[in-house]
């Protein structure tokens, strides 16, 4: 995850604006339009930019190889027979909610089956997946924890159902512009045997041992990662309740999402802007076991 310096931070869109700009399906296909098709519409199988609109179907056509389209086709908005005003709510909802939403709560708020709201969802953290591509640079806090549920007798300490999630932050860029260097410095972690060896020749590894309460040494502390790490916990408890370890990955990606772009005033239209331009996730990959 990549922090980045904060100043006074106004999130540009809100719910009396979203529903004001985007009440209707003509307003957000508009919308999709120009987030897709910047430059113009061009045909999605020939990229020809001669097309014809066809305004009763909603459609264009392409005057070079036929090709019929409109702005879903071939996105994931496609194949839902959901209004796209509720797409836009429930990726304002996923997008603006700190701790995330459930499908649950998804389904209750903008009143659709269960089923759609954990399609939506899946589908919604889906593109969040091409998000964050970038490396952490400077220094490094590495943290661990476990998510999963209790099982019966086995007290709180037992982790034979659980998956492990490790996550990484990259410390205030005002650190890394005193230290200049391109490879990253140094990767501050706990005591964990598995961060052993992770130095190289310029790469620094530091720890605290958090088992003999050692929580910060000089300016060796993961407290960074370890905000990060509660605010999973509290996502977890307050708004999941249970987490499929089958779908962990989606939830951390979101999670990971959502925390990079905290300071994002047009987190609302990013997020909207990779949604149209995302390949699609078939039903299948989603449901096929793990
Ligand atoms: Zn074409």
């Amino acid at each position: 995850m990549n922090k980045k310096p904060t100043k006074s931070f106004k999130a540009e869109m809100n719910l009396p604006k979203l529903i004001e700009q985007f009440g209707s399906d003509e307003k957000c296909r508009a919308q999709l339009a120009s987030l897709r098709w910047p430059k113009g519409v061009a045909c999605p199988r020939c990229q020809s930019k001669s097309v014809s609109k066809v305004v009763e179907r909603d459609q264009y056509d392409c005057n070079a190889c036929r090709y019929q389209f409109s702005v879903t086709s071939g996105t994931i908005f496609h194949d839902t027979h959901l209004p796209l005003s509720k797409w836009f709510l429930a990726i304002y909802l996923m997008t603006e909610s700190k701790k995330g939403m459930s499908a649950l709560q998804i389904k209750r708020t903008i009143n659709v089956s269960y089923e759609t709201a954990w399609y939506l969802c899946h589908r919604i953290r889906a593109a969040m997946r091409d998000i964050n591509a970038e490396l952490l640079r400077g220094v490094v806090e590495v943290d661990e924890t476990y998510v999963g549920g209790k099982t019966r007798g086995m007290g709180r300490g037992y982790k034979g159902n659980k998956a492990i999630a490790i996550g990484a932050v990259q410390r205030e860029d005002q650190f890394i512009h005193d230290n200049t260097a391109p490879d990253t410095e140094a990767i501050y972690t706990d005591e964990m045997p598995a961060y052993w060896g992770i130095e190289d020749a310029d790469t620094k590894h530091k720890w605290v041992n958090h088992s003999k309460e050692e929580w910060v040494v000089g300016d060796v502390h993961t407290n960074g990662i370890e905000s990060v790490r509660s605010l999973l916990k509290r996502s977890i408890i307050g708004s999941y309740h249970k987490v499929s370890i089958k779908h962990l990955d989606a939830y951390l990606d979101e999670l990971e999402h959502r925390f990079n772009n905290r300071k994002n005033e047009y987190i609302f239209r990013d997020t909207l802007t990779k949604l149209v331009n995302a390949t699609k996730l078939p039903y299948s990959e989603l449901t096929k076991s793990a």
